[in-house]
């Protein structure tokens, strides 16, 4: 009786290939033209936006480039690690030279599809991944060999099972609780049972000198990553929206060459420091975003919204694992031995991580002070903190960081929303009241 149970797919329900084939075919059109819409979007209201930038558009259609070199890599017999949250350690994958890539959706299409099997009440970005699944429509989920499923709140749990019909599922543990020795020994381990795991997929042994070099990949790329958030600390020399497709391709792309592109722009964008050459005025409200995971391309809905209201606002920061969280914080080793090494990647990837999933009898400390500290580096005028409906975790912070933000004086907006595109009138007169406020209170 058990064996039969395993047999059969555990939530997904039987679709004909007729109905997969036309969703899918529908669904990728739809999507190649919210990515075309969203970069003739940013280049209209950022007319002299730089060279550099094009490259970046390029690597953000997910059919294109970047999945045709996927395909190519993984014929040539390179194994794929989808993973679908930041916890993953992906100097683990490089280092046994496998490809890292981020499979979490963002298209509200699909989310549609996943309210087939799941209540709406549950989060967009779990209901989206599943419908991408069953029309087979992200080409980074379908190429990967095996899926690391960090499983840091309800809806990544039971995505877990979904997927585990269609693809090995690794899951990952992350404590709760951070600053607990015994959690963070148990964060270690599991930590080693991933090395385990991917190199008895890829057939690779993590040595500790291809660790090494992987490490330093990774830091290089923080390195680039750093330069051009440093950039956004003044004047703005380039667009929220702009910074925010850069730091979310280095999730899918190839992580060497993004660094190089990345420092290219920030070439370009330094020369325009000097000649005050601003993406917009220097005086336009700065904004941070903080919350839910933005993921490209449809949930672009609320960045365009901000820096094409009028009056404008510029995105000059956030706290999201989806743009300023993914590099921020280099693994820092002291000794190149396998030991601090791995010391080294399993501290960075739960230390640094300022998720609403942990907590701790001050709170969850570390994320406030992320946000107090960005705020105060990058000159921020208010903070627009984004939910989407069924985020839990960030739906039930919101109340901590509006006190903290209160005593400082800064101007918090809770904006929720879903995968949909309905709401973007009624989205449209929310975020222009609240920067008309901002901008009243600049020119005071
Ligand atoms: S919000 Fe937290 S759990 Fe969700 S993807 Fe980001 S890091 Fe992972
Ligand atoms: S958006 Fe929130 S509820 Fe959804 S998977 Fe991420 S942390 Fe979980």
């Amino acid at each position: 009786m058990a064996s039969k149970i395993e047999k059969e797919p555990k939530y997904i329900p039987e679709m004909a290939q007729s109905e997969i084939d036309e969703l899918n075919k529908s669904i990728k059109a739809a999507s190649i033209k919210v990515i075309e819409d969203n970069i003739e979007r940013m280049k209209k209201t950022w007319k002299n936006r730089p060279k550099a930038m094009e490259y970046f558009d390029e690597i953000s259609n997910l059919f294109g480039k970047r999945a045709k070199e996927l395909e190519e890599q993984k014929a040539a017999g390179k194994k794929i690690i989808g993973y679908s949250c930041i916890f993953a350690p992906i100097e683990l994958i490089l280092a046994a030279d496998a490809i890292p890539v981020r499979v979490g959706s963002g298209w509200y299409d699909t989310a549609k599809l996943g309210d087939r099997i799941m209540p709406v009440e549950i989060c967009p970005v779990i209901r989206s991944t599943v419908g991408a699944k069953m029309v087979s429509l992200s080409p980074y989920l379908e190429l990967s060999d095996a899926i690391v499923i960090p499983l840091t709140c309800d809806g990544r749990t039971k995505l877990s099972e979904m997927l585990s019909d269609f693809k090995p599922i690794w899951y990952m543990n992350p404590p709760r609780v951070k600053d607990d020795t015994h959690t963070l020994d148990m964060w270690k381990k599991e930590i080693l049972v991933i090395k385990e795991k991917i190199e008895k997929l890829t057939g690779n042994k993590i040595t500790r000198q291809k660790l090494k070099e992987a490490i330093e990949k990774m830091q290089q790329a923080t390195k680039a990553f750093r330069r051009l958030q440093e950039l956004r600390k003044g004047a703005p020399v380039i667009n929220g929206r702009d910074a925010m497709l850069v730091n979310q391709t280095s999730l899918w792309d190839d992580i060497e060459r993004w660094t190089q592109k990345v420092n290219e722009l920030c070439d370009e964008l330094e020369k325009r420091v000097e000649q005050k050459d601003y993406s917009s005025y220097p005086d336009t409200p700065r904004v941070m975003i903080t919350g839910t995971p933005m993921i490209w391309p449809d949930s672009w809905k609320v960045p365009n919204l901000i820096e094409e209201s009028n009056p404008q606002g510029v995105v000059v920061v956030d706290e999201q694992c989806s743009s300023d969280r993914i590099l921020y914080d280099p693994v820092g080793v002291d000794e190149w031995n396998m030991s601090d090494m791995l010391n080294a990647i399993s501290e960075r990837y739960i230390m640094a991580c300022t998720c609403p999933c942990f907590t701790s009898e001050h709170g969850n400390e570390d994320r406030i002070n992320w946000i107090i500290d960005r705020i105060k580096e990058y000159k921020v005028d208010g903070v627009i903190y984004y939910v989407v409906r069924g985020c839990i975790l960030y739906a039930m912070e919101y109340a901590r960081i509006k006190k903290v933000l209160d005593k400082m004086g800064i101007p918090v907006y809770y904006l929720d929303t879903e995968y949909t595109r309905e709401d973007v009138g009624q989205m449209k007169t929310r975020v222009e009241a609240f920067l008309e406020m901002l901008e009243a209170r600049i020119d005071i």
